[in-house]
Formats: structure tokens, C-alpha cells, sequence
């Protein structure tokens, strides 16, 4: 459930008409709702509740100010995969202690700021970093928080481009090796073991990957307290999908997905950390857009939106589908054909949409992609000199521009002419 409907006739996020800020800011623009926000961040809480837990919004999906610092007041932890998103938590006003570090290639520079800046938990992703943090944290004379995370080599059945917890993928270490790590661990200076850590992928939409995985941590933990270690906290990722069809079954809910951690790792007596990106701001998000012309190819016809795939990339890379709908609400019954939805981008990528069945559309008309409020404005780019897209926070009847599209002039005075041209 998300809070953009239609009210006299007219799409709004949550009490504000999308016509109202898109004529105040202009389009391409993206509008997120603070109530579904909140309702998704809470439906995971809810889906935790039998247990001490933490849920760390990843700060990949959605990196605004605003929004981070929105999760971070109802006591939302932070998963950040680089120095920059852990700035970006922090100078939203979360704590260092409710920070985690995942990724594959944190550099020494990162682990030293985040040091010093306070941080719950490095996942660490391999031997060489292990030695590295450790290198750092013991010149630093700190002792820094760790999980190991693992790869437990299962099919998330998602997009090939975001599923990680298969053996080919670059992420964590095989599991098969994860006893011998921990031995390791255990011997460097400047690291103490805390828990396990992995994250299978993104978009899934079958609950069966999560309890294979999970079934097998468990396995793990157990082996691991019997060598020794503190296994208290298990971090179980990320990954839950979202509705992208309206049309299509839905994927399992979070207190589904709350149920199937219970029974696979729920008697460990661990503090259940999990890092849920995409279905907190997923549909949390429109990209409002509007047509530039409409043009008529050989037998098929074309919505040229300023919307383009440097403001969304999702479809170009992932074949991602979004709705996209009206904003003015068309009315029942009203006649709908094919069209294909383009952007301006001088590539034929730039395909938001083939065929998408749309009443007629006239220029300046208003349309809204939904679901795009994660892996949206953090994927924007410049592409083509266009200025990056800017975003907007409704909650309630109130509304805010929370980044400010950039001017050309502000864009080209980023770059500099050598005085030996
Ligand atoms: N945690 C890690 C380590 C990730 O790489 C990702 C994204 O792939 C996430 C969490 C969030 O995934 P999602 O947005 O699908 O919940």
C-alpha cells in the first residue's frame, strides 16, 4: 500500500496534487510520501517484534538527506556501502552505533574515518580485507565490531545483475570456508567478532531462497559458537520485493518474511539485524515527468516524455518494469492505446516502456512512473548535459524540495579548461 492516489480527478502524493509541484519545481521530478515511508519502515519492525532487532534501511536505495534523516528519527539503523553514504547517515543525525558497513572494496581511507566516527559493525567480505581492517583499526588503537559475510551459494531467483548470494557472484566468502575466516579472525588484533552476516540479493519475490540461506547460517552459527566465537547478532540482508505490477500477484509481505527468520534462526537467541532497501522506498516514490510530443512511427507510435534514463535508469539496465500512469485521472471507461514511452536521450535504451497501454496524451501532460522511490534518484545521472533530477518529501498537506536541480551554469562550472589548451 502507498499513499499516491487519485482525489477529484487528480493524482496526489499523500494531501498535495501533483500538478502543484510539479509547476513550482518543474519536471522531471521525484515526489516521495513520508506515510509510506514510515508505514513500510514499520511493517518490518512489526515483522521483528518477537525479537531484540535492527532494521538498517540501505542507504543505497534511497541516499537523500531527508529521508534518511525520516528513518533515522522513528530508530532506523543505516546500511552503508561507502565513506560517502556513511556521511550522508550520519549528517542526517543517525548515530555511529546504528551504522553498518557492508561492500566488497572498503578502502583503508574508509575504514579510518568510520572508525573514528563510530560504527556498529564492519561486514567484512574477504580475507585480504579482514587483514586490512585489522591493520587499521590496531594502528588506530581500536577495536572495531565485525561479522564476516557469507556466501551461501543459493538462487535468489532475481535479475542475474542483482542476485549475490550464488558462488559466482563477487560477494562474501563461500560458506564452506567461513569456519576457517573465523579462526583467522580470531587471531588479528583490532577486530572483534560480533555475529554472521549475508544478503542474497535483491528483489525477491519467493520466500523459499530466504529459508535456504537462512537454514544454512543457523547450521553455521551453531559451528562457529562451538569453536568459540560470540555469535550474538545475525544480519540476514536485504532483498524483500516490491509490487512493480500492479497487475501481478504480490510478493510476500514483510511479517511473511519475519515468520520464515523466525523459524530458521529464531532459537539462536541472536539480535536479528536485517538491511531491507528497495520495499521501504520502492513504492514510496513517483517520477512525475511530462510529454514533450507525441510522434507517430511506422506502426507503432511514441510518448516522448522529459523524463529520460539518466533520471531512471532501472528499465535500460535491469528491463525494469514501472506503471506509469496519467495524472490526471483519465476517465472510466476512457479508450486506451499501445504506445511506446521514450525519453530524450540519443539512445535507443532510452525505452521506458513498450506498448503501454495509455489514453490519449497531449503535450505538457502530466504522467507519473510509480515505485520509483529506490534505486531511482540515487542511479540519476548528467547523461547527456541533463541537469540531475530533483526531489521532493510530501507528508501530509505539506510538501518540501529536498535537492534542488542544479542550473547548466552550476553543472559547467564543475569543470575546468587547462590553461595549456
Ligand atoms: N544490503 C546489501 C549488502 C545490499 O547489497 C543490498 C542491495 O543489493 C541491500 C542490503 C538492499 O537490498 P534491497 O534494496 O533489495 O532490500
Amino acid at each position: 500500500m502507498d499513499h499516491f492516489n487519485y482525489a477529484g480527478g487528480v493524482l496526489h502524493a499523500e494531501d498535495v496534487p501533483l500538478p502543484e509541484i510539479a509547476g513550482r519545481i518543474g519536471t522531471p521530478v521525484y515526489v516521495y510520501s513520508a506515510a509510506t515511508l514510515t508505514r513500510h519502515f514499520n511493517l518490518f519492525r512489526q515483522a521483528l517484534a518477537w525479537t531484540d532487532h535492527l532494521v538498517c534501511f540501505a542507504v543505497k536505495a534511497n541516499s537523500n538527506l531527508a529521508v534518511l534523516r525520516l528513518l533515522g528519527d522513528l530508530g532506523a539503523g543505516m546500511d552503508v556501502v561507502s565513506g560517502g553514504e556513511y556521511c550522508r547517515a550520519r549528517a542526517a543525525g543517525v548515530p555511529g552505533e546504528r551504522i553498518v558497513f557492508s561492500g566488497v572494496g572498503k578502502t583503508r581511507d574508509e575504514m579510518q574515518s568510520v572508525i573514528s566516527g563510530g560504527i556498529r559493525q564492519f561486514n567484512v567480505e574477504s580475507e585480504a580485507e579482514l587483514m586490512a581492517l585489522s591493520a587499521v583499526a590496531a594502528a588506530m588503537g581500536a577495536v572495531v565490531p565485525i561479522t564476516v559475510r557469507v556466501n551461501p551459494d543459493v538462487d535468489a531467483m532475481t535479475h542475474a545483475k542483482i542476485a549475490t548470494g550464488k558462488s559466482e557472484n563477487k560477494f562474501g566468502i563461500p560458506i564452506a570456508r567461513a569456519r576457517e575466516v573465523y579462526a583467522l579472525a580470531a587471531t588479528l588484533p583490532g577486530l572483534r567478532v560480533v555475529g554472521i552476516d549475508m544478503h542474497i540479493g535483491s528483489q525477491l519475490t519467493d520466500l523459499e531462497p530466504y529459508r535456504a540461506a537462512y537454514a544454512k547460517l543457523a547450521v553455521l552459527a551453531r559451528a562457529l559458537r562451538a569453536d568459540g566465537h560470540d555469535i550474538a547478532r545475525l544480519d540476514l540482508g536485504g532483498g524483500l520485493g516490491i509490487p512493480y505490477r500492479r497487475d501481478n500477484a504480490a510478493p510476500p509481505l514483510p511479517m511473511e518474511y519475519g515468520q520464515v527468520v523466525r523459524e530458521t534462526v529464531g532459537d539462536l537467541g541472536c539480535e536479528i539485524q536485517i538491511e531491507p532497501g528497495r520495499n521501504i522506498a520502492g513504492n514510496a516514490g513517483v517520477l512525475l515527468a511530462s510529454v514533450i510530443y507525441l510522434k507517430q512511427g511506422e506502426g507503432r507510435d511514441f510518448l516522448i516524455l522529459d523524463a529520460a534514463m539518466n533520471d531512471l535508469i532501472r528499465p535500460a539496465m535491469y528491463d525494469a518494469h514501472h506503471d506509469i500512469i496519467p495524472v490526471r485521472q483519465p476517465v472510466v471507461g476512457a479508450a486506451v492505446s499501445p504506445v511506446d514511452v521514450v525519453g530524450p536521450v540519443c539512445e535507443t535504451g532510452d525505452t521506458f516502456a513498450r506498448g503501454a497501454q495509455l489514453p490519449a496524451l497531449g503535450q505538457g501532460d502530466l504522467v507519473a512512473f510509480r515505485s520509483a522511490g529506490a534505486y531511482g534518484a540515487v542511479m540519476a545521472s548528467e547523461y547527456n548535459t541533463r541537469p540531475l533530477v530533483p526531489e521532493v518529501l510530501v507528508s501530509g498537506d505539506r510538501w518540501a524540495l529536498i535537492r534542488a536541480r542544479p542550473t547548466i551554469e552550476e553543472m559547467l562550472a564543475r569543470d575546468s579548461i587547462p590553461a595549456w589548451l
